[in-house]
């Protein structure tokens, strides 16, 4: 049991990472607490797994430090990621959207295959079911507490690689882990938070979101920081859907966001002509042209929807304008870490070399994947980061 390495969790980054030093030569035991390895991996895009994006860049992700990306994607890149699936399982991408590349079988458990096929072949190791309590420093090296099957066992190594991931999703093998074991090492963390999370609306307004329950729009969300064009989508408690997960990420307890529910269109342009055609059609009619008769039903809370064209004031102009394309939302929560696929924050990346993810206090310590604070898009890039830090720690155990 000589092993290059212990990977605490065989999840995206952890499976990476043993693959990877298989391919060197080397040897690594990975440890993990489910029964079975990549239990995100398995689950994520629905189950197809969008295991990349074509046009990622260090803008898609949000980190304390952007810079610290430019070493690690210049190392293992998108196009790394593709032709790594292309060989070692045949798997072919297929865009789906916005450069979103899921596997063309459209199964997530072909990705995970991958890796066990190279575990296998190369020689790694994988204990399931097995929990690690604890990391502790021991003079050249690290002891590793953890239990399997019931027994509490120990194991020294030089190099521990900590890819346990983040908080999202306890029943997937989420937990305060990594984080905590961060801190015990003296490792500062960036604030943790849920991010891609649906959000909560309740008082006055939570019965109108209800209403709309299932209706979806093309929408553009946007803050002062960020914005996206992707679908909305109501729910009986708030608002879910891409765009909405992706200002998530951007959004901070207490603030508001705007939606324009019509970025295709201006809306006094579409007044405009119906003016110029004689103004005969209501406000509801012309906006039954864009919406479903649910929405625009509901929109009448803030329109005079039933006002003909022809008869509406500057006034009721701006004020359709606005609401249409203004559409203030002041969430009052989000879903929590059980529905978020990501964690943001985690172990500062001021902490790590931008070379080998090792923790520059702690030599032999690495982290990577989810529980450093470099946090993607929703769209393939959390996999491609998780990938790419897989990768850069297997070049150095
Ligand atoms: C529903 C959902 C859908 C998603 N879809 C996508 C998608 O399509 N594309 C995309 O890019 N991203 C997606 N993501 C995000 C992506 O899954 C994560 O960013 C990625 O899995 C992070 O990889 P990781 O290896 O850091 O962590 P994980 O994949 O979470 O792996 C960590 C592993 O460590 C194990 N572990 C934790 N603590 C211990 C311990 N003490 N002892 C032993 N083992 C431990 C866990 O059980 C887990 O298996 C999705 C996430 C969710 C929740």
């Amino acid at each position: 049991m000589d092993y290059d390495a212990i990977i605490i969790g065989g999840g995206a980054c952890g499976l990476m990472c043993a693959v990877q030093a298989g391919l060197l030569g080397k040897r690594t035991l990975v440890l993990e607490r489910n029964d079975k390895p990549g239990a995100k991996i398995l689950i994520s895009g629905g189950g197809r797994c969008n295991f990349t994006n074509l046009y990622t860049t260090p803008e898609n992700f949000i980190t304390k430090n952007p810079h610290f990306l430019h070493t690690a994607f210049s190392q293992w890149t998108v196009e790394d990621t593709i032709s790594f699936f292309e060989n070692f399982g045949e798997i072919q991408g297929q865009e789906k959207t916005l450069g979103q590349l899921f596997p063309k079988s459209n199964k997530a458990k072909d990705v995970v295959a991958v890796f066990t096929k190279l575990m296998y072949d190369t020689g790694q190791d994988i204990w399931l079911q097995t929990e690690v309590k604890s990391v502790k420093k021991q003079e050249e090296g690290y002891v590793v507490s953890f239990v399997r099957e019931g027994n509490e066992q120990q194991l020294f190594c030089k190099k521990v690689v900590f890819a346990s991931g983040g908080l999202s999703v306890a029943k997937l093998g989420a937990s305060d882990f990594t984080v905590r074991s961060a801190r015990q090492f003296g490792l500062s963390i960036v604030d943790t938070a849920p991010a891609l999370v649906p959000l909560t609306i309740t008082g006055k307004d939570a019965t109108w979101y209800a209403s709309l329950a299932g209706n979806s729009v093309f929408a553009r969300v946007f803050n002062d920081r960020i914005s996206f064009e992707e679908n909305i989508l109501f729910t009986h408690w708030g608002l879910s859907g891409p765009a909405i997960l992706q200002i998530s990420s951007y959004w901070r307890a207490g603030e508001t966001f705007t939606i324009d529910l019509l970025p295709k269109f201006r809306l006094d342009e579409l007044i405009k002509s119906e003016r110029a055609a004689g103004g005969k059609r209501t406000v509801g009619q012309m906006l039954n042209d864009y919406f479903t008769k649910k929405m625009v039903e509901a929109l009448g809370k803030y329109l005079p929807i039933e006002l003909k064209i022809a008869s509406l004031s500057k006034t009721d102009a701006k004020c359709v304008c606005d609401t249409i394309h203004k559409f203030i939302v002041k969430p009052a929560g989000d879903k929590g870490y059980d529905k978020a696929e990501v964690m943001r924050g985690g172990v500062s990346t001021d902490e790590l070399n931008p070379r080998t993810l090792e923790a520059k206090k702690q030599p032999g310590l690495y982290f990577g994947g989810e529980a450093v604070d470099i946090t993607g898009w929703l769209g393939g890039y959390n996999f491609q980061w998780a990938w790419a830090s897989g990768y850069l720690i297997a070049q150095d155990l």
